[in-house]
């Protein structure tokens, strides 16, 4: 009985069970583009408020938007995200980044199936190349939050 449990086991690990690889190269590419979302809940906001040095209704009012499925951070008519350096291309806010964006590319919607993962690195050159992350890994980001 052990053996079949543990077949059963087995057989629910997801296609991505041998890990998957993912590198930042730092282009910038997931932080501009076509208009999206970043979400936010109370608790991002508030860390976001602090690393700005602002008072947080200051911060919200400049930063977030009201969105009918929650808040996401406002974004420059192009697109790109209101945190993104338009020189540099870096993150201002890197240390307090949204969990949306620490757990890219490890989102349930990339994970859904092989396409959906071959998708994610056909917008993102990091993705699929570079550092293994085990199974353990990526279910941790993938829990994080449901994107
Ligand atoms: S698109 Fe990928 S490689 Fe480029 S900054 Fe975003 S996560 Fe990094
Ligand atoms: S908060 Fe930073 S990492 Fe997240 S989308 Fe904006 S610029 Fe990119």
């Amino acid at each position: 009985m052990a053996g079949a449990s543990k077949k059963q086991t087995n057989s629910k690990k997801p296609w991505y069970k041998e890990g998957l690889r993912f590198e930042c190269t730092g282009c910038g590419d997931c932080c501009s583009g076509e208009p999206g979302y970043v979400w936010v809940d109370d608790h991002e906001i508030e860390s976001l408020a602090k690393e700005m040095e602002m008072d947080l209704e200051a911060f919200e009012r400049k930063f977030v938007r009201q969105e009918p499925e929650g808040k996401s951070l406002v974004e420059y008519p192009d697109g790109d995200c209101i945190f993104l350096h338009p020189e540099s291309r870096r993150c201002l806010v890197y240390k307090s980044r949204p969990i949306q964006c620490r757990t890219w590319p490890f989102w349930d919607s990339n994970l859904s199936s092989k396409k959906a993962w071959k998708e994610a690195c056909d917008v993102c050159p990091g993705s699929g190349v570079g550092k293994l992350y085990n199974l353990e890994q990526i279910e941790e980001r993938r829990k994080e939050k449901e994107v």
